[in-house]
């Protein structure tokens, strides 16, 4: 780990260290050795999608170079894929770290969410989406990886 002195340590017991260790569900796009991306729960628009390498950091200022390096190129990929499925015009990133930075969650991951002319985003964590729709928009997204792919 690089120098995070004036930071907690990575505290195994966060929401997405459960889902990553299967302990509680999340809507899945996709998952490889290294990287996992679902639907984030309480979505800022309609295919909000939340990447998240497996190797366990807090956040962007002590995560390992290596990590950043596999991260960049696969949010692009999932951006694609959420810019197709959801027909958007484009699409926004966000990375929050720590309280004071917007870091509800305290395991790196990357905000991937589509955008459309003249539409603002939701508050964010603003409201639980139904499971219906989440399970509906993350078949969107998987389908679009396909095409991507094929
Ligand atoms: P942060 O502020 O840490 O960048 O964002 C954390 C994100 O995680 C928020 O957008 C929030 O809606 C989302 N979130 C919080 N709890 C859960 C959960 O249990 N499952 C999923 N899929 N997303 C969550």
């Amino acid at each position: 780990m690089t120098d995070q002195t004036d930071f907690p340590d990575y505290d195994d017991s966060n929401i997405f260290a459960r889902i990553l260790r299967g302990e509680i569900p999340s809507h899945k796009v996709f998952e490889d050795d290294d990287v996992i991306a679902f639907m984030d729960v309480m979505p800022q628009a309609p295919g909000h999608t939340l990447v998240v390498p497996k190797a366990p950091s807090r956040n962007l200022l002590d995560a390992d170079p290596a990590v950043l390096a596999k991260l960049m190129p696969f949010t692009q990929r999932i951006a694609r894929a959420v810019k197709k499925a959801f027909e958007a015009d484009g699409i926004t990133i966000m990375q929050f770290n720590e309280p004071a930075g917007g870091q509800t969650v305290f395991h790196l991951h990357v905000h991937v969410i589509p955008r459309h002319d003249g539409v603002g985003l939701k508050r964010h964590e603003g409201g639980m989406e139904k499971p219906d729709v989440l399970v509906a928009n993350a078949n969107k997204i998987r389908q679009a990886l396909k095409e991507e792919d094929a």
